[in-house]
């Protein structure tokens, strides 16, 4: 007998039929002798659908009532799933996160988790109830409710895996695993049967949406070893770990896109000490997260700088940036949102020098300017023109990974 932690996304769980179907996912591993504890997110699109309707009352609500917004979602999913579950004939109970005593920080819309006792969930297992749990909410120090940003419900469950001490967190949604690029933008990307927490960080950070990045994160830190598989098709899926063993280890384990990058450019800055830590530095006070930085070689005593940020933090940004204007002494601020940061992934990359160049040629024979490059010892990351970002994920994907890849 084991614990398992089983997440379902809002697709899995988007109408009567899925709910049912995920039921019944639910009650084969509890028959089998599992305790089994679920996580669930908002059905279908309902979280866009819940911002659409506050942006209609309130353009710039407080992040306290959008999260109070937010959270009713996974509510309904939960309540919803229990009964079908109830309907099985299975002991069964849903809990919110407040009811799970998942303690967040404040950071509304994007909290951290401080702490996940689990003892409500342990004293329902012991009572043999499937144990049914509201993903990507918690509740903070004053008792109000938080959330754990877009896709949280990942984290949730991986949360609870490690609070529970589980033995496998499978996360189920609508792709059959962790692929070489999103399938739905690539049809021939190739379904990975394993990954490790580094390169699976990484990709998540730069856009593959199919895991939240702080999922793994959490994961890596605390040891759950994670299962990415698909709820419709009963097949096994990419398991996520510290160290892959696979025979078919290659340089590159994925490429991703990230459209959510605006671009900022402070022209004429004067060419003396301190510049860069005047700039940064204010915006490191507003929370705002700085990713590729450029600079230019100072000529007549100026440079600028370009930076990017993700576009939610773009205006905030550039109104912090204005109201330092005479102390940071730029002469025009541009701004780009037209972007998209595509990105190459894989821990073989570091020993191999030709692994830049060969990205940078298949971006070249499609005809694609590159405007920034930013790499590390995992990843090379490009900006270039959104409207030809899936192209360039397609060649790129096709250099790596193409019937004639030279990276296996
Ligand atoms: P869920 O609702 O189950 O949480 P998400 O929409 O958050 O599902 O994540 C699944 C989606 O992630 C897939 O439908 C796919 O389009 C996208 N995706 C992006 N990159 C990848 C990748 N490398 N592998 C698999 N899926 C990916
Ligand atoms: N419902 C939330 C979202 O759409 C959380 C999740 O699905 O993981 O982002
Ligand atoms: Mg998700």
């Amino acid at each position: 007998m084991a614990l398992i932690v089983q997440k379902f996304g809002g697709s899995s769980v988007r109408d009567y039929e899925r709910i049912f179907h995920v039921a019944n996912i639910i009650a084969d591993t509890y028959r089998k002798g599992n305790d089994v504890v679920v996580v669930l997110s908002a059905q279908g699109d309902t979280t866009d659908e819940l911002i659409k309707k506050a942006e209609e009352i309130n353009p710039r609500p407080s992040r306290r009532e959008m999260d109070m917004l937010l959270s009713t979602g996974e509510q309904i999913s939960i309540a919803l799933c229990a009964m079908a579950v109830e309907k099985l004939g299975l002991p069964v109970i849903s809990l919110t996160g407040w009811q799970v005593n998942l303690k967040t920080n404040s950071d509304y819309g994007s909290a951290k988790i401080q702490k996940l006792a689990g003892e409500r969930i342990r004293a329902e297992l012991h009572r043999k109830n499937i144990v049914i749990v509201a993903g990507f909410q918690g509740i903070n120090k004053f008792g109000d409710i938080t959330t754990l940003g877009r896709g949280g419900s990942d984290t949730t469950a991986v949360a609870l895996a490690a609070a529970l001490r589980a033995d496998l967190c499978q996360i189920y949604t609508d792709v059959e695993g962790v692929f070489t690029a999103d399938p739905r933008t690539v049809p021939n990307a190739r379904k990975l049967d394993e990954i490790t927490f580094d390169e699976m960080l990484e990709l998540a950070s730069l856009g593959a949406q199919v895991l939240q990045n702080r999922s793994v994160e959490l994961a890596k830190r605390y040891g759950v070893q994670m299962e990415v598989l698909s709820s419709m098709e009963p097949k096994r899926g990419t398991i996520v770990k510290e160290v892959t063993t696979g025979m078919e280890k290659t340089l590159i384990s994925g490429v991703a896109k990230d459209d959510n990058v605006a671009s900022v450019s402070l022209i004429g800055l004067e060419d003396v000490p301190g510049v860069a830590y005047k700039i940064f530095s204010v915006l490191a006070k507003n929370r705002i997260n700085v990713d590729i930085i450029l600079q230019s070689i100072g000529r007549e005593s100026t440079k600028d700088i370009t930076f990017t940020v993700a576009k939610k933090n773009l205006e905030r940004a550039t109104e912090i940036l204005r109201g330092k204007q005479s102390v940071l002494m730029f002469n025009d601020m541009t701004t780009n949102e037209n972007l998209s940061k595509v990105s190459i992934v894989g821990a073989g990359m570091i020993n191999n020098p030709g692994i830049a160049s060969q990205m940078f040629e298949a971006l070249y024979s499609v005809g694609i300017n590159i405007h920034m490059i930013s790499t590390s010892e995992m990843k090379i990351s490009v900006l270039i023109d959104k409207s030809e970002g899936d192209i360039a994920l397609k060649a790129v994907h096709d250099k790596f990974f193409g019937t004639r890849s030279e990276n296996l």
